[in-house]
This record gives C-alpha cells, structure tokens and sequence, in this order.
C-alpha cells in the first residue's frame, strides 16, 4: 500500500514557456563540495585565467567528482560562503569577464557511440550528479557493473512550488528522449517510463508528439500522492514489484528529469553542469518564475534580477521545497548543482510545538513503517537502533501531519545522522 497524502500545490504560480536566462553575475563563488567531500586539491591561483567549464579543482575521495567554473574570466581567492546547507564552505571567487569562453570540443557527439566505460568517465569528469537534491555522482550508478533492465525517469516533482524539473521536461523534450535512447542503446536497457504527475497534462501532450518512434519508451501519470516521486514507490507503482530498498534490487534505475538534461549535455557536447534550472518561486516575489542560473551565483543577484521581493521586510527562504527542504539563512547562498528551488514566503507557520496527543498520525503515514514519536523520545542507545531511523528519508509527512506541530522530521533525521556515524 502506497502510503502519503496530497500536499498543497502550489505550481502555476512559478510556470512560464520558457525559463528566463541570468548569465551576469559579476563574481561566481565556486564551493568545494563533491556530494559529500571537501577535501580538494585547488588546481588554480589568484590571478589565473580560467575558461567556462575548467576543471579548477579535483579530489580523491570516494564519490567525488571535479569542481568546474561557471564562467571564464579571473581566479580572485578562496572565500568561505554561505552553502546550501547553511554551512560556510571554502569557494573559489572568479570574476567573470562575460565573454563565455570555454574549451573547444570540435564537432558535436552522436551520442549512441560510446561504450559503457566511456559514458562512466565522461559523467565523472563532467560532475552530473542528482539534480534533484541528492547531489550523489551519476557516474558511480552507470558504472556499478549491474545489469539494467528497466529505466524509470522520474519527472514526478512531488514538492510544492518547484517546477524546475517541469521547465526542464518542457524546454528539452528532444533531448531529452535522444538522451534515454541513447542509454537504453548503450546500456542494452529493454523499457523505459517517463513517470509525471497528472498535474501535468502539458508533457504528456508534447511527449506524446515527440515519442511517436521510440517504442520503448513509454509515459505514465501517477497519482498525485506525496511521496510518489520517492524511487521506491515510483519504482513498486509503475513495475508491480516490490522493493525492499532500492530498484536496482530488480534491475532497475531510476534517474531524475533533470540529470537526464545534464547527461545530455555531457555526453554531447562533454558540457559540465556549470548552471542549472532553478524555480524561485512564493509570495514574497515579485515574479515567481523558472530561471537558468550558473552554478556559484548568490541567491540574492537572481532575486534582483527577476524583480525582487515584494516589500523590504525579509521574506523567510526554503531551498528544495516546503516539505523535504530547510530554511537558508541567507539569500547570499550561492546556487549548486542540487537547488532545485528557492521560495521566498512572507510567512511560515512558527507556532509553538505542543505535547504530543498520541493519535498516532505520524506512525500511520510513514511511508517506509517508522514510528517518529517513538524514536525522538526514546533515550536508550540500543533501542533507538531497534527503531530504525536510518530508513528515514526526510519526507516530513510525520511533521506536515502532525496535530501538535511537533518538528519530527528534522529530530528524526538529526538521530538517524548520529546513528550512521556511529
Ligand atoms: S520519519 Fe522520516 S520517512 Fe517517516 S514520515 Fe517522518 S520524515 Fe518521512
Ligand atoms: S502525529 Fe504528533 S501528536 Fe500524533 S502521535 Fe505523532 S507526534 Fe504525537
């Protein structure tokens, strides 16, 4: 049984045709994070010259991937800035000269040519990772040595207010079926579904004009039930299996819209991600809207550029959305390659946490069976770990349903991330 509810929508008021391009910043702050390293051998220096897409920085730890510029133009210094987790990141300032320069790769690739090994290399060394928040390396999934069978492209976006995983399927509908055909050639995969929500009708439609030859390729609406966009129901809804933890269990790999684009772009023109789609969205902008940003530009130039915040009063800031996002504590934030969204609300519900009431909500919708309330009061080590918390995934239904406005998620995910480090 597919556990969740439906969540505030939200959507239509960020949606536009196209997403509108801000390629100005004067200065990009580059952070030192691959996933979850910030270990870096730093290949630039004050005063050096570096072109859009040079690899400026490289690491050796497990998981990681080289850092690249987002523009050409001069190497200033390292700085610490504010990352999307809050934490202040060592970053490497460049001055942007605005004159876009970057490698040249010679003719554009056909990109059903490559061998496995070489999609792999090209993903590392291009730095495509999970567009959709998880930042993990896309290149460590295609080179696991399993077999896939079946390829899901979740394009569910279940989060209120983002709709950048929508722009992309939208703007790039070519690409991105050239892009699955290619992998489904490459990687011998026999099925895919492109999964989205019923909410949007509009892909569907273009799909279905785009898709006429790829018959193995096929779209399906799900319900629109939060948590759905999560690879585990997706995964059990679409194929009829069931998953004890990830797809690959049967073979099959899931892959957010997003990363699809950026795969494209590696595979074609060997284009790193140095900028991304982002939705800024809620009711403290002017106008809320889709736009590509590069990677390292502060939250707070793309806010001026599209018309800034309605009033002077400061707006309260989400990244990556309401239910499984968190609040920045400053629109000096810089943009990375998994910030699907910014939305600026005048307010947010900052009632007092009352005592729990044991009507068993939070327990009841937890989509992979935990018990919130147990875990966050129970004291003793060993049974802490009896209750799993490492199988939370941050949904935060347990918070969105709960009657008391107990913050279970982030005490939730504060014990499982003690609990994995031990
Ligand atoms: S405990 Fe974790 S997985 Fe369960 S509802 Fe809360 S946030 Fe979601
Ligand atoms: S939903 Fe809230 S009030 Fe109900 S049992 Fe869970 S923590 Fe207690």
């Amino acid at each position: 049984m597919i556990r969740g509810t439906k969540v505030f929508n939200n959507k239509n008021i960020s949606i536009t045709s196209m997403p509108l391009k801000y390629n100005k910043p004067d200065y990009v702050y580059i952070p030192l994070v691959s996933y979850k390293n910030k270990n870096f051998d730093i290949l630039v220096k004050p005063d050096d010259y570096v072109l859009k897409g040079q690899v400026i920085a490289r690491s050796k730890d497990k998981f990681s991937f080289p850092i690249h510029s987002s523009v050409s133009g001069l190497v200033k210094e390292i700085q610490k800035r504010k990352y999307i987790d809050n934490e202040d990141i060592d970053s490497i300032v460049i001055e942007n000269d605005f004159l876009e320069k970057e490698k040249k790769i010679g003719n554009k690739h056909k990109i059903n040519s490559y061998s496995i090994e070489e999609v792999v290399e090209i993903l590392k060394e291009c730095g495509i990772v999970g567009m959709s928040g998880n930042n993990f390396p896309t290149y460590y999934k295609y080179g696991m040595e399993l077999k896939i069978k079946k390829l899901i492209i979740n394009a569910v976006e279940s989060e209120s207010f983002l709709t950048s995983d929508f722009t992309v399927l939208n703007s790039y509908t070519s690409e991105i079926l050239e892009t699955i055909d290619a992998l489904m050639e490459i990687f011998k995969i026999e099925e895919c579904v492109i999964a989205v929500k019923d909410f949007n009708k509009k892909a569907v439609d273009d799909l279905v004009q785009y898709i006429g030859s790829y018959t193995k390729i096929s779209i399906k609406s799900v319900p629109d039930n939060y948590t759905m966009g999560w690879e585990k129901y997706l995964t059990e809804y679409l194929f009829k299996v069931k998953i004890k933890k990830y797809p690959m269990e049967k073979s099959i790999l899931v892959e957010n819209i997003s990363t699809i684009f950026g795969i494209y772009e590696a595979l074609k023109y060997r284009k790193p991600i140095v900028e991304r789609i982002v939705t800024f969205s809620g009711d403290a902008l002017k106008k809320p809207q889709n736009v590509l940003v590069k990677i390292g530009t502060p939250i707070k130039e793309v806010i001026n550029f599209i018309g800034g915040y309605i009033t002077d009063k400061k707006p309260y800031l989400i990244v990556n959305g309401p239910m499984m996002g968190h609040c920045l504590e400053t629109d000096d934030t810089v943009i990375t390659k998994n910030m699907c969204g910014v939305i600026a609300l005048n307010k947010i519900d900052t009632s007092e946490e009352m005592d729990c009431i044991n009507c068993g909500k939070c327990t009841n919708i937890c989509p992979n069976r935990l018990a919130p309330i147990l875990i966050i009061n129970e004291k003793n080590v060993n049974n802490i770990k009896k209750l799993h918390p490492e199988k939370c995934i941050g949904c935060g239904l347990c918070s969105y349903i709960c009657p008391s406005k107990i913050h279970l998620r982030e005490k939730v995910l504060d014990i499982r991330d003690k609990v994995i480090q031990k």
